[in-house]
């Protein structure tokens, strides 16, 4: 299959090529075009030229278009999600599950619309809030979620009439390449483009004067460069950034019911998820049971080729996160104890098996960093006031969990975790009407629900004398 760039309506080469590598084997399996400099440009100005054609529609004007990619996305659903496997490594029924999300979110989008807000009617004067698109949004999208992080970028900024530029991470760009296929179809040229780069485009489309908003996701050490860039010419931005969530374990939870739990919130997608369970804070008379049996989950788990029917846990997406990862779980075993994993995988690819350290100090790497793999360290508390305290002491606050059999007593804990969600007894319920981002270092702005639509758009004000 042969990739294209969507530029100005029309599927083209790259100005050169890079190879893209399948995690499950470690070798190159297909060859995305890369843009250069001068096709970015292009790219800017002609969804410059797109905008206001599309900005003048209105919200019934684009709903349609959204629908019928919704649709054209769901026919070729499987193509996608086979794709997905290959380029990013999860197991195949979580990336049909990313795709139908997908499909999901264009199809939430498509009915949603910010109408105008009366704030004052008078006999005097009548001020209204109206809410206008900005223009051209560049969405940059990490490795992790390619299609499912890109399409909750592209459906709110396209239903509030803004055209976008889709820049995937270069280790996963063909699946943002066949959407902009698909796309190519649909929308009107320039409305909708995919750029495809070696990092090197992500710095000139946020600097860009003719990008006025950039939406990225990624890691904190990326989305400060991002903000950076963007104070030249006051772009409006929203940064998904990193995170390092904290489970807390209440001494009244039920171990059986909570271990798996938590376990699939460390382990789903190789734990390489923003609001994975990157920490565990347990009362220190449940660590042994509760180790024991995450140890026997991650025994049991099926590490291989996502595309192999029974593998619960593909590899890692990337050579370099590999290799982080190896060297965090190296720290680990100087200074914890490792329960489960913890050795290298002898097949091709970068496949880490799920691995469970305890006993590590509150300045270990893997306490303290985000891992962003299937790698837990599990931490012992005596006082619930000091592990809410640990769980907080962390430049980042993206998530976190609490588990108990007593949901009030959850809640309360809950209230007192710094950080954009926490949920209780529950993880990863993420309904496209409820908003989410980070607190800290975990990001500025909000993506999903009415919030995630309103970061796309300018308020005015209106302010008319009657009579
Ligand atoms: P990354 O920061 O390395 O790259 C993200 C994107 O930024 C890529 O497309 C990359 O090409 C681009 N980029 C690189 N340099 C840039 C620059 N100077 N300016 C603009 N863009 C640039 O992140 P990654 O390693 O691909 O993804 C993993 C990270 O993403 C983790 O930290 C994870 O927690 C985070 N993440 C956050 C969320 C969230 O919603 N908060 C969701 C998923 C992943």
């Amino acid at each position: 299959m042969e990739y294209k760039l969507l530029i100005d309506g029309a599927l083209v080469d790259g100005a050169s090529a890079i190879e893209v590598v399948n995690p499950a084997t470690g070798q190159p399996f297909a060859a995305a075009p890369r843009a250069d400099e001068a096709q970015a440009k292009l790219a800017i100005a002609a969804a410059r030229r797109a905008f206001p054609a599309w900005a003048a529609r209105d919200y019934a004007g684009r709903r349609g278009y959204l629908e019928q990619l919704a649709t054209a996305i769901e026919a070729r659903a499987e193509d996608f999600a086979r794709l997905l496997t290959q380029e990013q490594g999860k197991p195949l029924e979580q990336a049909r599950q990313e795709v139908m999300g997908t499909v999901a979110a264009l199809g939430y989008y498509a009915e949603q619309e910010l109408a105008p807000r009366t704030l004052r009617e008078t006999a005097e004067d009548r001020i209204v809030e109206q809410r206008y698109p900005l223009g051209v949004v560049a969405a940059i999208t990490p490795w992790n979620y390619p299609l499912l992080l890109l399409m909750l970028k592209v459906a709110p900024a396209l239903i509030t009439g803004n055209t976008v530029i889709a820049k995937p991470a270069p280790t996963t760009p063909l699946s943002t390449l066949m959407l902009g296929e698909v796309a190519a179809a649909i929308l009107p040229a320039g409305v909708f483009q995919t750029l495809v780069d070696r990092n090197d485009l992500g710095a000139l489309l946020s600097a860009h004067p003719g990008v006025a908003h950039v939406s990225f996701t990624g890691s904190t050490p990326t989305g400060r460069k991002v903000l950076a860039s963007a104070s030249d010419t006051l772009k409006r931005f929203t940064l998904e950034l990193g995170g390092n969530d904290a489970a807390i374990i209440l001494d009244d939870a039920d171990v059986a019911k909570v271990a798996p739990a938590i376990f699939a919130g460390a382990t789903t997608n190789s734990g390489q998820i923003c609001l994975a369970v990157k920490r565990v804070y347990a009362p220190r008379a449940m660590m042994d049971a509760l180790c024991e049996e995450l140890a026997r989950l991650a025994a049991e788990a099926v590490v291989g080729d996502g595309l192999e029917q029974g593998t619960t846990i593909g590899p890692i997406q990337n050579r370099a996160q590999f290799e982080k990862v190896l060297a965090l779980i190296e720290d680990a075993r100087a200074r914890g104890t490792i329960v489960a994993g913890g050795e290298p995988s002898s097949r091709d690819g970068y496949f880490i098996a799920p691995t469970i350290v305890r006993d590590l100090p509150d300045d270990a790497r893997l306490v303290r960093e985000e891992q962003f793999a299937p790698v837990l360290p599990v931490l012992a508390y005596d006082d619930l006031d000091d592990a809410i305290a640990r769980a907080n002491d962390s430049d980042f606050g993206l998530g976190g969990t609490v588990w108990t059999s007593d949901v009030e007593r959850g809640i309360a804990v809950a209230a007192r975790i710094e950080s954009g969600t926490v949920w209780v007894n529950k993880h990863l319920d993420l309904p496209f009407d409820v908003p989410f981002g980070g607190a800290k270092q975990s990001g500025i702005g909000r993506q999903q629900g009415i919030e995630g639509m309103e970061d796309f758009t300018q308020t005015r004000i209106v302010n008319a004398a009657l009579g």
